[in-house]
């Protein structure tokens, strides 16, 4: 699923967009892959409910999740520009650290940081 919308995104972006942006686009792809896993029925009191919970990176991830509303709307309080830089250098702290030659582009606005999973949840329930 992660790795499958990395796909997506490849194909959205133009190559230059996609190189100067990689972290940018791995923190999508993490927020993707929650996102997924908390609507499964077996997500309450399960080890991923448990790991999304402790802290750091993958509950970064959550938070910002909480950011992209039903309809797929932005809200911009939850999901800013800092939040979505400080999920990366969570990443970057994380014991499974990202590949040290992605990279953070600062330019990116939440909107554009989150427009392929927003695109892709419009007609999710
Ligand atoms: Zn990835």
């Amino acid at each position: 699923m992660h790795e499958m919308l990395h796909i997506y995104q490849g194909y959205n972006e133009s190559l230059e967009s996609f190189n100067n942006s990689t972290a940018n686009l791995e923190v999508e792809a993490g927020i993707a892959q929650y996102k997924y896993l908390s609507s499964l029925p077996e997500f309450a009191g399960s080890k991923w409910e448990e790991r999304y919970s402790r802290g750091g990176y993958a509950q970064m991830l959550s938070l910002l999740s909480s950011g992209l509303t039903s309809d797929s709307k932005i809200n911009n309080e939850i999901t800013s520009d800092l939040r979505f830089k400080n999920a990366f250098n969570h990443t970057t702290k994380h014991p499974i650290k990202v590949d040290p030659n992605y990279k953070f582009n600062p330019n990116r606005t939440t909107t554009e940081n989150l427009k392929n999973l927003s695109t892709l949840t419009k007609t999710c329930p």
